[in-house]
């Protein structure tokens, strides 16, 4: 031990590193932190000796790290546009732009200008869902499961709830919707069975305390083969005939059909709308290709009454996303929905040119292949869209060549397809090929 505290004596000192030339021109600031970071691993790792090239390197390491941040750009080369994990739909510079004058600066979010008076911080988006939807009204929450939660809080609250068995569904994880429910106040009846709910099975579930039917899109996966499953007017129906709120965890909010019925068969928001549900809530960032937020939709009365539970100001919103949101409705309003950035990845007609015009920027052997990338963020989870990549043809293993990529400045990430490495384009701008480019460059 004492040998050790000796050896550590020898560790320089902050002061002293600091004016070495090697940390000329850095940020003096994250300079001093990352040193004092590495002296203090070095300090509990209690080495044999001390190396001052070593602690030098570690030093600039950590550096490189704090200049770069830890949440930072990489490129999307799954095919995925909602990939979940790479933070779902991406937002144009176009769109961006026109926010942010609000999210710069001062705005109306809750101020009246006419009467310079206190305002509603809904009423914005508000009037373009109803243009859009046809619904009475909206309210706007952080996010989708933060729309269930309310929504069942302030509706169901020691009252039953009646859903189809086979929509117990779990989404990312950490979303589940029994226990969403339970942790909301409300009691689940679970109706029909896996595989089939008829509408009779709701209405022959209702009691005295039921105050919802509720329909969740199956979201991540499907049930085939021998399977029904209740129509969306079938549980409104049921839900008015026993006099209780109908409504439905749509999950993507789908305001435009980009894709042909043969590969997604889901409704759009407005078509959904018409069957009549009393509530409907969506994610922001999934198919409605905007921010991160829960939008819920429905009837005036029931709105009104979201916007009076206490956890309202909990899950409420800022300006940057009601400045964003506003700005993707706008670009549906004006029919040109199809322009959004997931949207756009969806139908691109171009997509083998696309990847033809990669391969031949990269700097090794390549081959444009056929493939199929899926849609992502619980949109049609079985249906898959025909794709075209670049396949790096290397002598590499593909999972070596996966690990590169992901570890370049920019990192990459692709997908291992048939044992080869593939960069699908659907993914990919065109102003992110130089910087791919690089990435593969850095294999050789
Ligand atoms: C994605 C999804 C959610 C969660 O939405 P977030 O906006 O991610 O909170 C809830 N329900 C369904 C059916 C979904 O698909």
């Amino acid at each position: 031990m004492d040998n050790k505290n000796n050896i550590l004596k020898d560790l320089p000192k902050i002061d002293k590193l600091m004016t070495d030339s090697r940390f000329d021109g850095l940020n003096s600031e994250f300079v001093k932190i990352s040193a004092r970071n590495v002296l203090n691993s070095i300090r509990n790792e209690m080495p044999e000796k001390i190396d001052t090239g070593v602690i030098f390197d570690r030093i600039l390491k950590q550096y490189e790290v704090l200049v770069k941040g830890t949440l930072y750009k990489v490129i999307n080369a799954t095919g995925v546009p909602i990939h979940t994990n790479l933070g779902r739909a991406p937002i144009s510079k176009e769109l961006f732009d026109e926010a942010s004058d609000i999210v710069c600066g001062y705005s109306n979010l809750e101020y009246n200008t006419e009467k310079g008076k206190r305002g509603d911080r809904y009423h914005h988006a508000a009037n373009y869902l109803r243009m859009l939807t046809g619904a009475e009204d909206a309210v706007i929450v952080n996010n989708n499961a933060s729309a269930v939660f309310l929504i069942l809080n302030t509706f169901c609250k020691n009252k039953e709830v009646i859903l189809s068995r086979g929509e117990m569904v779990e989404i990312g994880g950490s979303f589940r919707i029994p226990d969403v429910m339970k942790g909301s106040g409300a009691k689940l009846i679970e109706v029909g069975t896996t595989n089939r709910t008829r509408k009779s099975d709701y209405i022959d579930a209702a009691t005295q305390k039921t105050a919802m039917m509720m329909k969740v899109h199956k979201s991540n996966f499907e049930i085939v083969g021998f399977s029904e499953e209740t129509a969306l007017n079938d549980v409104c129906d049921a839900a008015a005939e026993k006099g209780v709120i109908s409504y439905y965890d749509a999950g993507s909010g789908l305001f435009e059909k980009v894709l042909p019925d043969s590969v997604c068969t889901d409704l759009t928001i407005p078509q959904t709308i018409k069957n009549g549900f009393d509530l409907i809530s969506f994610s922001g960032y999934k198919m409605l290709g905007g921010c991160q937020a829960g939008i819920i939709i429905g009837k005036k009365d029931l709105i009104n009454k979201l916007k009076k539970n206490q956890l309202m100001r909990m899950l409420r919103v800022d300006k940057i996303t009601l400045a964003l949101l506003q700005a993707v409705f706008r670009k549906y309003l004006k029919k040109s929905g199809e322009s959004l950035p997931v949207n756009s990845m969806l139908t691109n007609k171009d997509l083998q040119s696309k990847a033809h015009r990669l391969a031949e920027m990269l700097p090794c052997s390549t081959e444009v292949v056929s493939i199929s990338s899926t849609i992502g963020g619980g949109s049609c989870p079985t249906s898959e869209i025909e794709s075209f990549g670049v396949s790096i043809n290397i002598k590499m293993k593909p999972q070596a060549i996966d690990k590169k990529l992901r570890n370049h400045s920019t990192p990459v990430i692709a997908r291992i397809t048939d044992n080869r490495l593939v960069l699908d384009v659907r993914t990919i701008s065109e102003t992110e090929f130089e910087t791919v480019s690089s990435a593969v460059e850095g294999l050789l």
